[in-house]
């Protein structure tokens, strides 16, 4: 299989400098049109299942850790704090505390329940150098964080939803989880101490998992500190395993922050948060979507979607007309200009890219394109009009097939 680092520098879409230190990635053009899809896309999908996104702090100050109880579980994974006049600031390790903040702001009824927030927001392991590489083990994450606030009832509803939501973007993104796990606590004084709280939340989750009619495996040593997880495994090119997404329970920050809201009695009640990612850290998901498709995206992920590639000189006018059209129409097109070589050679070039339109003499003068598919299909030439409105279908609805079976023509056939 393939590995994504050595993907990411073939294709050019990430890179590390020792300048800006180990750990700390930087995107090219090319792997930050791909994020940028992958981040649209999650919070599409959010706003359609009734999430509203924040943005909140990547710094914050260290009583806040104390509060959320990760500064006395979790603190060996965060970076030291900063001195700032007297005030010390950490960056911070998890989004939970932030958004617990942003709930506590404002009064809430229970009519507004389930509030469901979700942030694709910056966040910071301290890793050691030693496992540091790729897009796996990084120092700064972008993490597809939520937490839902809802009452009790609403918790096994709201964690079935937030799986289906994850079952239905590993069918867009082309993704197999490996094993879904229930992820206990362990042995040891990493976990908060409240053996009834635990006993409700794992109950909760297992009785979601069997709903949902998934295996699962239980995993002791696994949970959050504050609460169990379902997590939903991935394995990478060379078989290991890892967690991308994640569903959990938690009742211990909704008390720690004091949270409440107002239930229809006039009275304050104690919400639950469930916390969940959808693609976990955009980083890990992207380098298993590298791995996955060896660099051959489904087009709406593709970081060229369409190239033009006029036959000679004479067409590059068209095929320079034909970028103009893709671009406007939202799609992510380049042209391949006779400038880069023979015409074999450049269509060689693209053979990552889904859409090549090839425009000779004839498709010039009459305002068609003939399409080549990635996967070697050639489509008879076609207005440039409905070939572009049919690409942009397909993207538009995050199609992993690049075009409909009926109107392809064999190789042969198209000669
Ligand atoms: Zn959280």
């Amino acid at each position: 299989m393939n590995d994504h680092r050595r993907l990411g520098r073939e294709l050019d879409l990430f890179d590390t400098d020792p300048l800006m230190g180990a750990g700390l990635p930087y995107w090219l053009p090319a792997g930050a049109a791909v994020r940028h899809a992958l981040e649209e896309y999650i919070r599409d999908a959010e706003r359609r299942a009734g999430y509203r996104h924040v943005y909140s702090p990547v710094l914050g100050k260290r009583e806040l850790y104390e509060i959320s109880g990760h500064w006395s579980h979790y603190s060996e994974d965060m970076f030291p704090p900063m001195d700032l006049g007297g005030e010390q600031v950490v960056l911070r390790p998890s989004l939970c505390p932030h958004h617990a903040l942003i709930f506590r702001s404002r009064s809430h009824s229970y009519r507004e329940l389930p509030l469901r927030m979700a942030e694709l927001g910056g966040m910071y392991r301290s890793e050691l150098s030693g496992v540091l590489g790729g897009l796996t083990r990084v120092r700064a994450i972008q993490l597809n964080d939520a937490h839902i606030f809802c009452t009790l009832e609403q918790v096994a509803e709201e964690a079935r939803a937030a799986l289906d939501l994850i079952r239905r973007a590993y069918h867009a993104l082309g993704i197999r989880p490996v094993r879904y796990r229930l992820s206990l606590p362990g042995p040891g004084g990493k976990y908060v101490a409240a053996p009834e709280m635990w006993r409700r939340s794992v109950a909760l989750l297992t009785e979601v998992l069997e709903g949902a009619g998934v295996p699962y495996e239980a995993a002791e040593g696994e949970a959050a500190f504050y609460g169990p997880k379902i997590d939903v495994q991935i394995a990478d090119s060379a078989g290991r395993e890892s967690t991308l997404s994640t569903v959990q329970v938690d009742f211990h920050q909704p008390e720690r922050f004091d949270l409440h809201y107002i239930g229809p009695d006039g009275a304050k009640h104690r919400p639950v948060m469930v916390h969940r990612s959808i693609i976990g850290s955009v980083e890990r998901a992207v380098a298993h979507l590298i791995e996955l498709h060896g660099g051959a995206f489904p087009a709406w992920l593709a970081p060229v979607q369409v190239v033009a590639v006029p036959v000679s000189e004479a067409e590059a006018p068209a095929a320079a007309e034909l970028v103009r059209r893709c671009l406007d129409l939202g799609l992510r097109a380049e042209l391949a200009g006779p400038e880069h070589g023979t015409l074999g050679a450049r269509i060689r070039g693209a053979r990552l890219v889904p859409y090549q339109a090839v425009i000779g003499p004839r498709e010039a003068a009459d305002g068609q394109v003939a399409l080549r598919l990635r996967d070697g299909r050639r489509l008879a030439a076609m207005p440039a009009g409905e070939a572009l409105s049919r690409i942009q279908a397909v993207v538009a609805a995050r199609r992993t097939e690049l075009w409909e079976e009926a109107l392809a023509v064999s190789p042969a056939s198209a000669g």
